[in-house]
């Protein structure tokens, strides 16, 4: 049988492992940030007759700018943060996982070099590799928060070409100061005045969940930051494969070199135009969600576990012994929790009452034995 590794594949992909959550069928699935409530049937209703207007012009392709999405898109950032944003100021892929990988394309690539304060989203690290730009893991503190003066020291000194900042930050839950996006984005436009800058990028996939407000004010006069967003959580459409980015045009221009021609589907461009003009429902699950997920702090908190603050959809905590035997345990429950590889620590994703409740009885049951 043929291996991957007997293909003449690139020599940096050798022995690596495909990223990915076990998607196992056990009753509560808590492991991969989802949002727990499926679309409302109006949603389901108008998504049908949205795609069936588009089902007849399949045989064209796709508006290859997104014109009508990215200017839904706009109005939704406008809308909510407060903050004028236009449609040539944002870009839209197929999850923001492709919105980070044609960043990386276009402003990192071999020879260059991006950085991001660890544990983090591990794909920044990972679409790094793959688009063969050198990764850096930054410091963090003990609390999970980024340390402002160190993070500062490594830009300075590693001159990175991106530098990523996720917040709320996944998997810890953390969100980041104003003041330390400023900070970092300052030493890296510094560190890199040669070459006109670097490119900052904040992973915004969150940020509905947040006790505080979105950084995107901060695009202002700041033609190297990228706000990077999703459909995936608050708008409960992971399955959608929607990302989008806001920063200055000439960043969503200079995205259009590496881009495939007509890379977002005609169908996907519906469903999501579908998805804003429901809105305002799907933000009022998200308020639902927050309270689940300050429920959960309070809770396992409680139950004796060491909480990390959240203002994501989910929660960082501990501490065990041993976290992959506790998340085993947990799993052995019926209850399937992300293990990030944070020693001690494991993630849990707010889902309905039921599973939440569900979840905290595992906890109760498994808390002696393992921490
Ligand atoms: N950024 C962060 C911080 C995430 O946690 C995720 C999903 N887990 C993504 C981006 C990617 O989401 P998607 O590709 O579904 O938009």
């Amino acid at each position: 049988m043929t291996r991957i590794d007997d293909l003449p594949i690139r020599g940096e992909l050798r022995g690596k492992s495909p990223y990915g959550a076990p998607q196992l069928d056990v009753p509560v699935q808590l492991n991969t940030n989802e949002n727990p409530y499926a679309l409302p049937e109006p949603l389901v209703a108008r998504i049908a007759e949205r795609v069936a207007e588009a089902a007849r012009g399949l045989n064209r392709y796709p508006d290859r700018d997104a014109v009508e999405l990215r200017e839904g898109l706009a109005a939704y950032l406008t809308g909510t943060t407060g903050y004028e944003v236009t449609r040539r100021q944002v870009w839209a892929a197929n999850g923001s996982n492709e919105v980070i990988q044609q960043l990386l394309q276009t402003f990192g690539g071999p020879g260059r070099t991006a950085i991001g304060f660890e544990p983090s989203y591990s794909m920044h690290a990972l679409i790094s590799r793959s688009t063969g730009t050198d990764w850096i893991s930054g410091p963090r503190n003990e609390d999970f928060t980024i340390d402002v003066e160190a993070a500062r020291r490594a830009v300075a000194e590693l001159r990175p070409d991106v530098v990523f900042v996720c917040s709320p930050n996944n998997p810890t839950g953390t969100a980041v100061e104003r003041d330390t996006v400023l900070a970092l984005y300052e030493a890296a436009q510094e560190a890199r005045a040669a070459t006109g800058g670097a490119l900052v990028v904040v992973d915004e996939a969150y940020v509905e969940f947040s006790h505080r407000p979105s950084l995107l004010p901060l695009l202002e006069g700041r033609p190297n930051l990228v706000v990077s967003r999703t459909m995936s959580k608050a708008f409960g459409a992971a399955g959608l494969r929607l990302g989008y980015l806001a920063a200055d045009p000439a960043v969503v221009d200079a995205v259009q070199l590496v881009r495939l021609p007509y890379h977002l589907s005609a169908v996907t461009q519906a469903t999501a135009l579908a998805a804003l003009e429901h809105t305002a429902t799907l933000l009022g699950y998200v308020e639902q969600l927050k309270a689940e997920r300050d429920k959960l702090v309070a809770e396992l908190t409680a139950i004796g576990c060491e909480v990390t603050e959240s203002d994501a959809n989910f929660v960082q905590f501990g501490l065990f012994k041993d976290s992959h035997a506790a998340w085993q345990a947990l799993l052995d429950r019926g209850v399937l929790v992300r293990d990030n590889g944070v020693p001690g620590r494991l993630r849990v994703t707010a889902g309905t009452p039921e599973e939440n409740r569900a979840f905290l009885e595992a906890v109760r049951e498994i808390i002696k034995e393992h921490s």
